[in-house]
């Protein structure tokens, strides 16, 4: 997929860096969330707050030495919720709760989705233009929007997935339309119903990507991969970004067993835990990657989103992360960008 990726005139060194999506949000920003939503604080000063905490990740990803970059999800609160908010044909419920500790507000599909402008295409832009390096843009995923709300409307969860996949190209086509030519399509809930992937979850994505020049990530994290691979390579997407660590890396076993067709983001540090990693412990883990990839197709970031780390946790951990790439692409004599 290099070829792809130099056709859109990114050049990228091999075991590209990157991070999944999300950072955790520093203080004052909390706070102006809470008085943003009790009415203390207009809505200009907020975004004026979104857009400094957006600043602060951008300056330390560069920091940091990331190939490609996020915009942190600084203005996001649920990944579903927030699509949810600025599609028509959703209102929003009182709050559920889903797995572990999580509450949300889930999203309610009473009436036809539609896509009735940009949604993330001008934070995309705001991140793009802090830097030289480029920035994902990142939408969630129409089998994640369908899996996660309610359906009143639609007579099924297929009719229910395409019309969101009809909108979220709309999405897609804008961020692409604006300058973004590396797409994250996040789709944690791929695995759900692993019958629903060759029923309507790879046509929904088809129906995303279709016509639409950027090369694509689809990101997926505690899957039940057992029961989709090798289907999920049917997805149409460049590369799939995957959380490894936390499961001790078992889904190495699976790629062994049928070769892996697309490039891999693969997950090297535990969003989960406290522990920041060493760098002896991620080399080891880019070393078994290799063992059933081939250098071109690895990427390297973390499980998923740092938003549950602190700042100290997440920067530890990329720190560690970059560190250990260089050591592994200076062993292969791939060389230090
Ligand atoms: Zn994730």
């Amino acid at each position: 997929m290099r070829e792809k990726l130099k056709h859109l005139g990114i050049e990228l060194p091999l075991l590209p860096t990157t991070t999944v999506g999300s950072f955790p949000k520093p203080q004052y920003l909390l706070e102006a969330r809470r008085k943003f939503d009790s009415g203390q604080l207009g809505a200009d000063e907020f975004r004026r707050l979104e857009e400094n905490a957006t600043r602060e990740w951008v300056s330390a990803q560069e920091e940091i030495g990331l190939d490609v970059l996020v915009d942190g999800e600084m203005y996001r609160g649920d990944m579903a919720t927030y699509f949810a908010n600025n599609l028509d044909g959703f209102r929003i419920s009182g709050l559920v709760r889903s797995y572990g500790n999580r509450y949300y507000r889930k999203p309610i599909i009473a009436g036809e989705v539609r896509w009735r402008g940009p949604i993330i295409v001008d934070w995309w832009q705001f991140t793009q233009d802090l830097t030289k390096k480029p920035v994902k843009g990142m939408v969630t995923g129409p089998y994640t929007m369908m899996d996660w709300s309610f359906n009143e409307y639609y007579p099924s969860r297929r009719d229910a997935c395409l019309a969101l996949a009809e909108a979220l190209h709309e999405e897609v086509k804008a961020l692409a339309k604006a300058g973004a030519k590396i797409i994250q399509v996040d789709e944690p809930a791929i695995s759900a119903r692993p019958e629903e992937l060759p029923e309507f979850a790879v046509e929904a994505m088809e129906i995303v990507t279709k016509g639409v020049d950027a090369y694509f990530i689809n990101h997926i994290c505690y899957g039940a991969f057992e029961f989709i691979y090798p289907g999920m390579l049917e997805l149409p997407v460049d590369n799939f970004d995957l959380e490894m660590s936390n499961s001790e890396l078992d889904l190495i076993e699976l790629l062994r067993g049928h070769p892996f067709t697309k490039d891999l983001s693969f997950g090297v540090v535990d969003v989960h835990s406290h522990i920041v990693e060493d760098t002896a412990t991620v080399e080891q883990r880019i070393r078994r990657a290799l063992e059933v990839l081939k250098p071109e197709q690895l990427w390297i970031d973390p499980d998923c989103g740092l938003k549950t780390r602190t700042r100290e946790e997440a920067i530890g951990k990329l720190c560690v992360m970059i560190d250990a790439a260089k050591k592994v692409r200076k062993s292969l004599g791939l060389g230090i960008p």
